[in-house]
């Protein structure tokens, strides 16, 4: 009889799980196992908001299994020393798993696999979350790319990506005498309650992952263009804790993409999908960046900018950001969002990440430490590119020089206000000329709307105009620094 372990991770699902395919076609016995093992990503281990999703995912998996003949074994504690004992209690003669790209993770895995195999222990490893690995594509002086869009051209220009695995219908059960942890005593949910916002925002799971794909296609991808930059309108799919956690597959996202457009014949369609796969596209770009240049969960890809003279002082400003207390509306609902619901539209992740790095000088990784405690979708890769393209400081990103107005782009982007009134009640009856920059509004107006600025609603924490300048000069001085001139 052969024996295998499928150590699952962020591939929390049954359909088109590589690693638990090959499971099913060499064993006759197989033991699927999660291992909570959050010091061995330090200093990444997963945030409050990630251990909520966590939680709910594992009882989704467990309760998914369990319908197939088999059960999901939770263990928490060193994840080589429980896999040894794992194998030695069941004779396991095979470890399956889907690859991880955080350099921590990559190492540990390195590492338990040289000691598997050394014991006898066949591993076997496979991509089951990216459409291609991240060293599959390299630009013509084979060197990883900086740059996205000649990234994304060398990625479609690949062979086709295999299309996905249905579920299995049966898993081969596990031996009674495997004894298991219960998924509360891993202790990831919340011993305060805040998660309320969590719970009425997110259905977790498998079959829910599928559900919230199915309406996007339906509902929105045909608007998907124009409306993934409007944070008042549901336009996006809403897919990336999923994609994170791995309750779905980007294969299974890309297929079910080029499916409905190939089925259908609705305006736009072709142009969303198109703009949708590239947005999976930056997803792929980031994971390239980060197997490439594993530095850069610490330090700036652009190394000039290590130069740059943050603020040291800043605790009261990071504090009323985190608390959406800035005095700026789009960016206060966008941390109020955040929040509420583990989750920000991606507009609104730039504008409040730009104030952060740019008007208020505070250093990206305490912005990109605050998404991680916070995010139900917190993913080294995209969370990383995310912050440093924003401070101008990653690949491909935003020149140093563009520095949101958080006006401007509130009125562009939520013109009637909606999404302002919505996470900040306390300005709602403000009207639209005002929404987004109530310090001008006209006394009679505040009062006329119950505000009293600088009490019931703060004034802004700082001025754009001058935090602009005041950060294009630093920004100046480290391009000089390349030249030699210290700062
Ligand atoms: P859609 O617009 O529907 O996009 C589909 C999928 O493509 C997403 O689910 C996501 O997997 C991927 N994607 C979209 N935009 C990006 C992007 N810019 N970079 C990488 N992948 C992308 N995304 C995360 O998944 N986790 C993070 O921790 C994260 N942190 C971010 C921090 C900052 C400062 C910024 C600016 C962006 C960050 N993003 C992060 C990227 C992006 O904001 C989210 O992926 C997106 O908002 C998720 O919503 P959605 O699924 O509706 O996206």
């Amino acid at each position: 009889m052969t024996v295998g372990i499928v150590w699952f991770r962020n591939d929390l699902r049954t359909a088109d799980n590589p690693a638990l395919s090959e499971a099913i076609a060499r064993c006759d016995r197989l033991l699927p196992i999660y291992i909570h093992a959050p010091e061995e990503a330090q200093p990444n281990s997963p945030g409050a908001a990630s251990r909520w999703w966590l939680h709910h995912s594992l009882v989704d998996l467990d309760r998914s299994l369990r319908e197939i003949g088999s059960r999901l074994l939770i263990r928490r504690g060193s994840s080589q020393a429980l896999l040894d004992q794992v194998v030695g209690d069941s004779n396991a003669s095979y470890v399956f798993w889907n690859r991880l790209y955080e350099p921590a993770l990559i190492a540990r895995d390195s590492q338990i696999k040289t000691h598997l195999q050394s014991s006898g222990v066949t591993c076997l490893s496979a991509n089951g979350s990216l459409l291609l690995e991240p060293w599959q594509i390299l630009n013509k002086s084979k060197q990883p790319f900086r740059v996205f869009t000649p990234f994304w051209k060398a990625h479609q220009s690949r062979a086709p990506i295999d299309p996905p695995k249905p579920p299995p219908d049966a898993v081969p059960s596990v031996p009674r005498n495997i004894d298991s942890l219960q998924i509360t005593d891993l202790n990831l949910l919340p011993n305060i309650p805040w998660d309320d916002g969590l719970r009425a925002t997110w259905s977790v799971g498998e079959e829910a992952a599928h559900a919230e794909l199915e309406v996007f296609l339906h509902q929105r991808l045909s608007s998907y263009a124009e409306d993934r930059d409007r944070p008042d309108r549901v336009g996006t799919s809403r897919l990336s804790p999923y994609l994170h956690c791995g309750q779905l597959s980007p294969r299974q996202v890309m297929y079910a993409v080029e499916g409905y457009t190939s089925r259908n014949t609705q305006a736009g369609l072709v142009k969303g999908a198109e703009v949708y796969k590239r947005e999976l596209g930056w997803r792929e770009f980031a994971y390239h960046l980060l197997y490439h240049f594993p530095d850069t969960v610490e330090a700036p890809l652009d190394r000039r900018f290590a130069l740059l003279p943050w603020r040291n002082d800043y605790a009261e400003d990071l504090a009323a950001w985190r608390a959406g207390q800035t005095g700026f509306p789009i960016i206060d609902a966008g941390m109020r969002e955040l929040w509420h619901t583990g989750w920000m539209h991606n507009r609104v992740r730039m504008l409040v990440a730009s104030l952060l790095t740019k008007n208020l000088r505070i250093h990206w990784k305490e912005g990109e430490r605050w998404f991680w405690d916070t995010l139900v979708d917190a993913d080294l890769a995209n969370n990383i590119q995310g912050w440093q393209w924003t401070a101008g400081c990653g690949a491909d990103a935003a020149p140093y020089f563009r520095i949101f107005n958080p006006v401007l782009q509130g009125e562009r982007y939520d013109p009637e206000g909606n999404y302002v009134r919505r996470w900040i009640p306390e300005i709602a009856k403000l009207p639209n000329k005002v929404i987004h920059k109530p310090w001008e509004a006209p006394d009679v107006t505040l009062t006329a709307a119950g505000i009293q600025m600088g009490v019931t609603y703060p004034l802004p924490i700082v001025d754009l105009k001058t935090s602009r300048r005041a950060a294009l000069e630093a920004f100046e001085q480290v391009k000089r620094g390349k030249q030699g001139v210290a700062v």
